[in-house]
């Protein structure tokens, strides 16, 4: 099991690693994408001309996936943080693709709002949820 800390001990903690929160999910962060356009070795990657430009594998890519990245805050009754939750994780409380979610926003951008209002409630609905500190 991992060592349990509060909010206020994790800012103070040096060390990286696993740890248990017990926080209170207060929201997303505001202004911030749910996603960002990654290369496929996962790092986000800006438009250049026709295609992508990686700073990862250091030249251009011509396609693009849309990853999963949502901020959220949180508190306890020590402090508040900014919890940052990727793909997988976010994958599995909205049980959609990232690429599916990018898609049917396309469509309808109300879709993405409608998919971020059930997020909270997919959250709550696990008894336990854990992040890595880097
Ligand atoms: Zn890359």
């Amino acid at each position: 099991m991992h060592p349990k800390k509060t909010l206020a001990q994790l800012h103070d903690t040096p060390e990286d690693g696993t740890f248990v929160v017990y926080a209170t999910f207060n929201g997303f962060v505001d202004g911030e994408d749910c996603w960002y356009p990654a290369c496929k070795c996962h790092r986000s990657v800006a438009p250049d001309s026709e295609a992508y430009y990686c700073k990862g594998c250091v030249k251009n890519v011509f396609q693009m996936v849309p990853r999963y990245r949502v901020k959220i805050n949180v508190s306890d009754a020590t402090s508040v943080a900014v919890f940052v939750m990727f793909a997988g994780d976010v994958q599995n409380i909205l049980n959609l693709s990232c690429s599916s979610l990018v898609s049917a926003s396309k469509v309808c951008s109300c879709l993405l709002w409608l998919l971020l209002c059930i997020f909270p409630y997919r959250l709550l609905q696990l008894p336990v949820y854990y992040f890595s500190v880097f």
